[in-house]
């Protein structure tokens, strides 16, 4: 617990002590208290109010079981999550993970993680995280809505447009969203559409909205290239991962210039040096489900598959991690640093282990950390709200406009956030800060609740 003041360090205990065994969880509140010294210093009425300690309690957390019935006729059982964190700035907000290693623990931390990053947008979302445990591969497209339909006759009372708005995440995507919102939509018996974000265009659903986590990484990392003068133009760059945000990271990149030389899945990564083709990768993983392996048979010569070593090896200027939590370690970090990375951005939550990020720290590396860098898909999330309230629905160029100046507006408020505490060019402290005070504000103004 070093490095926190005695007032930190003693909320830190008690996360660890109500939270036992739940370590990416204190991994996430450790890494958010690192850099709140500066404030509760300069701030005491938060302390004085125990806004801390109250913020890393979450308001409610509902765990259910979730039985549905296979093809074959088997009864499966399942356990479904929604971790209510945070509601001081507006309805509970935050996407669904599907994914066998799925526990409460995951969903707080990501939970938690969900109130600073949708604070950063600057609208008005509180943070939120569900999911289960259920794994959709290999699982056919009526087994995936029966299991959808049971998780919503449960979580359909815990939901709603002023009380909490699911959306994707890894697992989920316009399938799913679409499955949750038929059932809630009839069990309701009514059109809710802003009950779940990220529904399909032509019933709700925003242009760009798919297209916006990897988009607004890109968007925030060449925010800080430009910074220093610089640009993606000609940069070598490595995406993690090859799902919803990988994807339109490596799209958002090629359209400014830069080119992604390699992507991954949990099997290996393939390497494709003239940059990743996306109308294969868009064909393997958007329509037909495959696995990367398969990218490098498509591309005949021009890819090569290595299984199961890190994407990591691979040199380039710009790392985008992009797959899930912790995967990118510390000897990761070394490996990138000696082939010449300098900087980095976080598209998918906290995918960088504290070892990774000190390593990178170190050695003077540009890191954009997730909540601030992968905002861009909760923003957009809000954008779909706006326009279900109004009964609207916006062009694809207006509304990636908006998404640019709101990840624009972000990288800044980092930035002169991690100023005026004292760590200039710290995009860690700067998201942690101003993502936490907003908040606790709210919090403040509405006394004790
Ligand atoms: N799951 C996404 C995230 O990590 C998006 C959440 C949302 O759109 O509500 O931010």
């Amino acid at each position: 617990m070093s490095g926190l003041d005695e007032k930190l360090q003693s909320i830190y205990a008690e996360v660890l002590s109500r939270n036992p065994g739940e370590q990416e969880f204190h991994q996430a509140v450790r890494e958010v208290l690192g850099s709140l010294g500066p404030v509760v210093v300069k701030h005491p009425e938060y302390v004085e109010a125990a806004v801390l300690d109250r913020l890393c309690e979450p308001e409610r957390q509902i765990i259910f079981r979730v039985p549905w019935v296979d093809d074959s006729g088997q009864i499966q059982l399942n356990r479904g999550f929604r971790v209510q964190f945070n509601s001081a700035l507006g309805p509970f907000k935050g996407g669904l993970r599907f994914h066998p290693s799925v526990y409460l623990g995951t969903i707080k931390f990501l939970s938690f993680e969900q109130i600073f990053k949708n604070s950063l947008t600057g609208m008005p979302i509180g943070g939120a995280k569900g999911g289960s445990d259920f794994d959709p591969k290999g699982r056919s497209d009526a087994e995936v809505m029966r299991f959808c339909q049971s998780l919503m006759t449960e979580l359909g009372r815990h939901v709603g447009e002023y009380l909490d708005v699911p959306a994707g995440d890894i697992g989920v995507g316009a399938r799913e969203i679409g499955y949750l919102f038929g059932q809630y939509k009839r069990m309701t018996n009514s059109y809710e559409s802003g009950v779940l974000t990220g529904k399909g265009l032509t019933w709700g659903g925003s242009q760009v909205r798919k297209e916006a986590t990897g988009y607004g990484t890109v968007y925030f990392v060449n925010e800080m290239l430009k910074a220093h003068g610089q640009s993606f133009d000609g940069k070598r760059v490595v995406v993690s991962g090859s799902g919803n945000v990988a994807i339109y990271a490596i799209e958002k990149v090629h359209q400014l210039g830069g080119t992604v030389v390699a992507c991954s899945d949990s099997a290996g990564y393939v390497v494709d040096e003239k940059g990743i083709d996306l109308e294969i990768l868009k064909d393997i993983k958007e329509t037909r489900r495959l696995r990367i392996e398969e990218y490098a048979d498509l591309r005949g010569g021009a890819a090569k598959f290595v299984a199961d070593q890190p994407v990591w090896d691979v040199p380039c200027d710009i790392a985008l991690p992009s797959a899930t939590q912790n995967e990118l370690s510390g000897a990761h970090a070394a490996t990138l640093v000696k082939n010449g990375c300098r900087v980095v951005g976080e598209g998918a939550n906290m995918p960088t282990t504290p070892d990774g990020v000190r390593v990178f720290r170190e050695a003077g590396v540009r890191f954009a950390p997730g909540k601030a860098a992968n905002a861009g898909g909760v923003a957009t999330s809000a954008l779909e709200m706006q326009q279900n309230a109004s009964r609207d629905s916006w062009t694809f160029e207006y509304t990636e406009n908006r998404l640019a100046e709101i990840m624009c507006g972000i990288h800044d408020r980092c930035a002169e956030t991690a100023e005026e505490y004292g760590s200039p060019g710290d995009y860690i402290a700067g998201a942690n800060i101003a993502g936490f005070t907003r908040v606790a504000d709210a919090m403040l103004a509405m006394g004790v609740i």
